[in-house]
């Protein structure tokens, strides 16, 4: 028999096997035994938290005999999965299911929306599931709105969607709303070592909590996850073999790099950061990955100071927009975290890395510790505290630039962005040099922009600021990245809204 891929053999057979989402399941168990299921239902939330698997129980629910014959008081025994209608409801013709994000043709649409009007041919209940409805056309979503306003008799429909603030509030308010939880992950690593002894194959505990966490509240990721590392493994799943069919750094690896910084020895991050690169993954990844251990730290081990690991984090996250469209993103990321390093700026973070799994094993190396390869620099920049004065290290000059720029109340927003929109690619002596890609944006900027901007530094850098204006053309794509977050948001949400694929 060909092998069924986990994600398909998990799911839900019954509403007491639906993982993760007991308030819905309990709803509407009891509407089900009670029998007050609705005709339209809207099913909202992240990909994978069970809304197909839900429409899916709940139509087939709609026409179990035994439900129908009030024979049912419990999860488990809805639907029954026994009866004749149990049975043959996949293959029913009354039962119509389509993805509207690849089912798009509007005449598909309507063409299968007409036959709402039609009596089921064989079951009770002709039943509508159409996923990600935010991507019907227009005519077809009022066509549904018409069919749920006044509703054929004997038809059911089951909205899902990922977005719901795609979703008209017409179709909204007509509709009941089911919201999906992502599922935690206590929830989901427990369900996948169940599922890897029905493959007779043990999943560690440590693995099991690893894909749980990457599946980010998935159960269909996390599902397909273990199927991959399934197909890899033997007889046993260890976390190692997690990481390595994944392509994920080990916690090891990342435990060694936070260990690192927190001893505020450069050449200890140095050497751990050049350790996770050797498991050849890219700098990106390993950031992230990096963001996502210190949340665990953060969760798991509330005794040190959360503001000093925010500010790990943080640094770490700028670092990844700094990096994306850089050439050199590794860089990057090792300047970042030698910052980060530097005294006072991290004092008792990671007073203790999670004890469980061990922290970074010492370095196979055994070179001599001579303290840190450069002395504390006396000056660090600090997080919290906005910096006052250019340090002489251009990065973090640059930093400071930025961070004026950025909280400046007396730039306006389109000055900002000009200024975003240009490279600094010299700082020294009081003298800043800005780099624009085109002759026009340069010239725009001279004069009472550029007079204005050298004013603010001056004032809030306690030293004269002279700004001199080039144009490369050779710059690299204008620095989305240095947009603050929630802007970058906003234009990444308009650029998807009008596909746009780059900024320009
Ligand atoms: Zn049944």
């Amino acid at each position: 028999m060909a092998y069924e891929a986990l994600y398909t053999r998990g799911r839900p057979k019954n509403f007491a096997q639906l993982v993760g989402q007991e308030h819905i399941s309990n709803a509407l168990t009891r509407a089900v035994i009670s029998n007050r299921l609705s005709h339209a239902y809207l099913l909202v939330g992240t990909r994978g938290t069970g809304k197909t698997s839900t429409a899916r129980l709940l139509a087939k629910a709609m026409n179990c005999e035994k439900v129908l014959a009030g024979q049912v008081s419990a999860a488990k025994d809805i639907p029954c999965n026994e009866c004749a209608s149990c049975k043959s409801i996949d293959s029913s013709p009354d039962n119509v299911e389509f993805d509207a994000a690849s089912n798009r043709s509007v005449d598909d649409v309507a063409r299968l929306l007409s036959t709402a009007y039609m009596s089921p041919l064989k079951s009770r209940v002709k039943t509508f599931i159409i996923d990600e409805i935010h991507m019907l056309s227009n005519e077809a979503i009022n066509s549904i709105l018409k069919l749920i306003e006044e509703p054929p008799p004997n038809v059911a429909f089951f909205l899902a969607t990922t977005e719901i603030n795609k979703v008209p509030m017409t179709i909204r308010s007509r509709c009941q709303v089911l919201n999906f939880r992502l599922i935690p992950q206590e929830t989901i690593s427990p369900y996948l070592i169940k599922m890897a002894t029905t493959l007779n194959i043990e999943l560690e505990n440590d693995a099991a909590k690893k894909i749980a966490r990457l599946a980010e509240g998935s159960m269909r990721d996390a599902l397909t996850y273990l199927d991959q590392c399934y197909a890899m493994a033997d007889k046993k799943i260890t976390l190692a073999d997690v990481n390595e069919t994944l392509g994920l750094v080990s916690d090891a690896d990342l435990d060694e790099i936070i260990s690192a910084v927190q001893s505020h020895s450069r050449a200890e991050v140095g050497r751990a950061i050049n350790h996770a690169f050797r498991s050849g993954l890219s700098s990106i990844s390993i950031a992230e990955a990096l963001i996502t251990r210190l949340r665990d730290i953060e969760f798991e081990n509330l005794r040190g100071d959360i503001s000093d690991l925010d500010n790990f984090v943080d640094a770490v996250r700028k670092a990844i927009l700094e990096m994306q469209g850089s050439g050199v993103p590794d860089i990057i990321l090792e300047m970042t975290l030698m910052k980060i390093a530097a005294p006072k700026i991290i004092s008792a973070v990671v007073a203790q890395p999670i004890a469980q799994p061990k922290p970074a094993p010492p370095p196979k190396i055994e070179v001599p510790k001579t303290e840190t390869v450069e002395p504390p620099v006396e000056k660090a920049e600090t997080k919290t505290e906005p910096a006052k004065i250019f340090t002489g290290n251009f990065d973090a000059d640059k930093n400071i630039f930025y961070d004026i720029v950025k909280n400046s109340n007396q730039l306006t927003v389109p000055l900002q962005s000009a200024i975003n929109s240009s490279v600094v690619t010299e700082i020294s002596n009081g003298l800043i040099k800005l780099a624009f890609t085109k002759s026009s944006q340069a010239k725009a900027f001279n004069g009472n922009d550029k007079t204005k901007l050298e004013n603010i530094l001056t004032q809030k850098l306690g030293q004269s600021v002279t700004i001199e204006t080039i144009v490369n053309t050779y710059l690299p794509n204008p620095n989305l990245d240095r947009i603050n977050t929630q802007h970058r948001a906003f234009v990444d949400k308009a650029m998807k809204t009008f596909g746009a694929d780059d900024f320009k």
